[in-house]
């Protein structure tokens, strides 16, 4: 993913003369590795569905490209596009909203079959139960109606529906979010063994930190319609370089109770700012508790400082000098 941004534009007036835009995702740069799962966590409102749409072209997104073994998804014509979509699906928040009530359930798995495959009636029926066995439905039920499951049924027959045509790549916008507590850790093992059975490859969008850190690969932080911080998941839960990851993070709680006992939550001041207007400089100036002149007037290049950790603030380039100085003093 390279630069993609996904402006909307604001009219007003008798005229709807346009007269802004909601920068709803902001020039994000970032890799996806073939088989990882990268999380992408973040407040709502922040970005996270509108990327994961932007990069599978359910949005047309307003710059930027996504490449998917080679191919530029973000360029493609409707024609191509078609072609290219079996292999880049998405899997839902809401399963009750994404189901047609009036469909059976065979007919929805099926219903991406029909519509880019050339199978006959049969093969479909045969591919349905397969797919309805590979996420634990029982194929007995291929007749029934959505509203005859419950929530997590529904979401394993949202999956299946995104498994039909063999996708490399799912994005999975919040799939537990809407799910019973109970339920959340049963479709988080199916999405994992999935996952390992089929190559599969996932951007993870969820606001619940503790599962992202059970899921992710890697993990990158938006706030107000960019990426932050991006970093393996061991290093950026344990040693967060960016200001809003490290408040973020602060406020989950955590199992060792020696370790929570001391955890120091670090509460925020104020509101995120409206993406139609955000401030000047870094995105997080209005609310970082380590501000400093510069960030209300530069806003901070998302950088790779270390290996595999990229960071977007100012404080990153001070260490970066203050080592150079310290190294400098050495010699
Ligand atoms: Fe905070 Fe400045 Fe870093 Fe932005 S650039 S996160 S305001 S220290
Ligand atoms: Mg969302």
């Amino acid at each position: 993913v390279r630069d993609l941004t996904m402006h909307f534009d604001i009219h007003a007036g008798i005229l709807r003369r346009k007269v802004g835009a909601v920068k709803a995702v902001d020039g994000l740069s970032f890799d996806i590795m073939q088989g990882e799962t990268l999380g992408l966590v973040g407040e709502s409102g922040c970005g996270k569905s509108t990327t994961g749409r932007a990069i599978l072209r359910l949005y047309d997104p307003t710059a930027g490209s996504v490449r998917i073994g080679g191919v530029d998804v973000a360029s493609l014509g409707s024609a191509e596009l078609r072609r290219a979509r079996p292999q880049m699906q998405m899997i839902f928040q809401d399963p009750q909203a994404s189901l047609n009530p009036r469909m059976t359930v065979g007919s929805i798995i099926a219903e991406p079959l029909r519509e880019h495959s050339d199978m006959d009636r049969d093969a479909r029926d045969v591919r349905v139960r397969e797919l309805m066995d590979a996420v634990g439905l029982n194929r007995a039920f291929a007749s029934r109606y959505p509203h005859e499951f419950s929530g997590g049924q529904r979401q394993r027959i949202g999956i299946a529906r995104a498994l039909a045509l063999n996708p490399r790549f799912i994005v999975c916008d919040e799939p537990i979010a809407a799910l019973d507590v109970s339920i959340q850790a049963q479709v988080v093992n199916l999405l994992e063994d999935l996952q390992r059975d089929l190559g599969l490859t996932y951007l993870f969008i969820s606001h619940d930190l503790s599962m992202v850190r059970h899921l992710a690969n890697r993990v990158a932080v938006m706030y107000l319609g960019k990426i932050v911080e991006l970093a393996p998941r061991d290093a950026l839960y344990s040693d967060p370089r960016h200001p809003y990851t490290e408040a973020l993070l602060s406020a989950v709680p955590v199992a060792d109770p020696v370790v929570e006992a001391t955890r120091q939550q670090i509460i925020l001041e104020g509101d995120v700012p409206s993406p139609a207007n955000p401030p000047k400089g870094c995105n997080f100036c209005t609310r970082c508790p380590k501000v400093m002149p510069v960030c209300h007037e530069v806003s901070p290049a998302f950088v790779e400082h270390m290996p595999g950790r990229f960071v977007a603030c100012h404080l990153m380039d001070e260490e970066q000098d203050a080592s150079i100085l310290r190294e400098n003093k050495n010699d």
